[in-house]
């Protein structure tokens, strides 16, 4: 099953290819819609080749570049209800830093969120449930995998890729835990769950692929 990675400035999408065309995990931070337009071109797909879009969470670098991507594709969104809520009225959410380092980009988020405002987007579907996406023509499905924020998801394909967003990140250096995260106590279950329903290798949004044989969490 293929699954193609578009990076959008510092944040990692996917395409997922289906039997009808693709689907898009997440749309990068802000301003990225001409860098999206050159690197699907280069991939030989059309934005209407995109039928549906899932964000994995609101958070202004899952969203930012949101309602262009959309407009150029012309095709739904899904995300979780709690997200969606705040992707529908554009509130910029800085999550707490779960270490050193992500505490002190959590306080820089918070001291200029007028930056990091992105424009607000309808969302068509939502779930909070685990979703089958084969109408979509993919034997995959959305699993909701809180612990980043409370509305997060995850799309596990059946072949063991899954699409994590910021459950994990993986910067080669040492824990794969988000150094950001509203419900840090809920990160391994999340794992966990992934892990029992199949998924082998995890694609977050920052950071290179990894295999869960080589997951960590936080030192101890
Ligand atoms: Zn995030
Ligand atoms: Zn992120």
């Amino acid at each position: 099953m293929k699954v193609v990675t578009m990076p959008l400035f510092y944040t990692n999408c996917y395409l997922i290819q289906t039997a009808t065309g693709w689907i898009l995990v997440d749309a990068g931070t802000r301003s990225q819609a001409k860098s999206f337009l050159r690197r699907l071109g280069k991939l030989g797909i059309q934005p209407s080749d995109i039928k549906l879009i899932i964000i994995t969470h609101a958070h202004f670098d899952h969203v930012g570049s949101l309602a262009s991507i959309k407009s150029l594709c012309n095709c739904p969104v899904l995300a979780h209800p709690l997200e969606a809520r705040l992707i529908e009225t554009g509130e910029v959410v800085i999550p707490p830093g779960t270490n050193a380092l992500g505490k002190l980009v959590s306080w820089l988020g918070r001291h200029n969120i007028r930056s990091l405002r992105f424009p607000k987007t309808r969302v068509e579907f939502t779930t909070d449930q685990e979703l089958d996406l084969t109408p979509y023509g993919v034997a995959a499905k959305v699993v909701p995998t809180p612990g980043h924020t409370p509305g997060s998801l995850s799309v596990l394909l059946e072949d063991g890729q899954a699409i994590v967003g910021d459950l994990a990140m993986s910067y080669g250096l040492g824990s794969n835990f988000p150094i950001f995260a509203e419900q840090p106590e809920k990160i391994t279950a999340s794992w966990d769950l992934l892990i029992k329903q199949g998924a082998s290798i995890f694609y977050p949004a920052h950071g290179r692929k990894v295999p869960v044989t080589r997951l960590r969490g936080i030192e101890k």
